[in-house]
Order: structure tokens, then sequence, then C-alpha cells
């Protein structure tokens, strides 16, 4: 059953945790401090929506949580490992093991058939395996349609190619920057349901949406304003963790 947890006494299950992260950007128009002191914990198998009017620090958030960018201040650790310790190179490797990305953008590489690009993500993971590819292919449902070129799919199906690759090496943490963002309704439900399945098999997703559908999928909402995180605590009503 779903039981709330105690971070004092069970801080293993911290799989995401922010403590002071602020990070500001210096322009011509002088400093925009996009996250501001930003503290919160997700824990293993957690299921957040991230919500927010736009300009209000989502992507700077999400960017941060995927080690694309680095603090200003503040400490990020990912699955209790402070991020700021690492050299670039193992930060690569970590990000390859832990994250898949999902974006509003599909990222699909347009000369490459579905089955190729999702081999591309192996690729960074130093080895490439046509079978595990095909597999993820499958899982999302596009194993037909694994030699077909980004332009001869769907919408729904190129964001579904984008799943099948974040799958690889099945990393516990899903990132999504406005996964349906781009989907008309039918490919909203399909989407839709495959991060339900995700979620069941004990991914953490953290997800960025507009949609409140979409966010009413997740257990529990991080809201954004002017880069000032709102949300429940962990442990509180709200959050849970399947086991
Ligand atoms: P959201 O994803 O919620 O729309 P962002 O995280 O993209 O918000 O942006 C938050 C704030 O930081 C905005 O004011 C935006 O203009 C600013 N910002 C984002 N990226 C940069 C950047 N690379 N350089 C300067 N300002 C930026
Ligand atoms: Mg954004």
């Amino acid at each position: 059953m779903d039981n709330p947890i105690d971070l004092e006494t069970r801080p293993d299950c911290a799989v995401i945790s922010l403590n002071g992260v602020t990070r500001e950007y210096v322009g011509h128009g002088g400093v925009v401090r996009a996250l501001d002191h930003a503290a919160f914990t997700i824990v293993a198998g957690e299921w957040v929506a991230i919500t927010g009017p736009s300009g209000s620090g989502k992507s700077t958030l999400v960017n941060l949580i995927g080690c694309l960018d680095h603090p200003t201040s503040g400490e990020l650790k990912i699955d209790n490992v402070d991020v700021a310790t690492m050299s670039a190179t193992e930060l690569d490797r970590f990000r390859a093991d832990k994250i898949g990305f999902i974006f509003q953008q599909f990222h699909l590489i347009p000369y490459l058939s579905a089955l190729e690009n999702v081999m591309l993500a192996q690729y960074f993971h130093s080895m490439t395996d046509e079978a595990e590819a095909r597999a993820a292919l499958e899982r999302v449902g596009l194993g037909k349609r694994a030699e077909h070129l980004p332009s001869e799919l769907s919408g729904g199906e190129q964001q579904r190619v984008c799943i099948a690759r974040a799958l690889i090496n099945n990393p516990p943490i899903l990132l999504a920057d406005e996964p349906t963002g781009n989907l008309d309704a039918a490919n909203q439900t399909i989407v839709a349901e495959l991060l339900q399945d995700l979620h069941r098999n004990g991914h953490t997703i953290v997800m960025v949406t507009h949609d409140p559908e979409m966010a009413a999928l997740a257990q529990r909402k991080i809201a954004l304003s002017h880069g000032k995180v709102f949300c429940h605590p962990v442990g509180g009503p709200m959050v849970t963790l399947r086991r």
C-alpha cells in the first residue's frame, strides 16, 4: 500500500533533493534570478508535476535536475550524490545512467529511422544493441514502425519514439518537459497511459505540464512563480511511495 515516507528515518528514499538552489542568468538587462532558493525532495517512485506560468522557471528547474546546467548556488543531489562533486565526464556517465529525457520538441534526427534514433541513445551508453532498441519501440507500441523516418510518423508516434529512447538503459528518473504539449487529444491519451505504465513499473517521473488533466495524473504538484517553489513537503498528505 501507499505509505508516507519520513525522510528523517529513510534518507535513502530521496532520489532528487534541492537545498537552497538558485540559478541566475546574467544578460544585457542585468541579472535574472530564474530559480530562487528552491528546496524540496522527490522520493523514489514519485510522479511529480511541475506547473507555473511561462517564464516562472520550469525549464530552468528541469535542466538543473537533468544535470544539463549547474546551480549558481545551493546544493543539488541526485540519488544522494552531490552533482557539483563530479567532473564533466563523470556527470555525462551519471546522467546517461540515471535520467531519461522526454522533450516537447521531440529532438529526433530527421534522416535516421525510429530504430536508429533509439540506437543513437544507446551509443551514449557505449554500446548499441538493436534487439534492445526494438524491444523499447515495441514497449511503446511502435514495433512495426521501427524502419520509418520521423517525417513518416505522426506527432504522437514521434513522441513515443522519444519515450522509447528515454527508456534505454532503464534509467530510474524520467524527466519530461511538456511531453504532450504538441499532441492532439488521442495521442495525449496514449502518452499519458504510457507514463502511467512506467510509473507503475517504479520510474520516478518529473513532468512539466500546462495541462490540468496531465497534472492530475501526478501524485504531487510543485508550483513555480517568479522562480519561487511552492509544494507540499515529502511525508505530507499527498506524498506516497509504492513498494
Ligand atoms: P519557463 O520554462 O517556466 O517558461 P524558464 O526557466 O525558461 O521558464 O525561464 C525563467 C526565467 O529565466 C525567464 O525570465 C527567462 O527569460 C529567464 N531565462 C531562461 N533562460 C535564460 C538564459 N539562457 N539567459 C537569460 N535568461 C534566461
Ligand atoms: Mg519552459
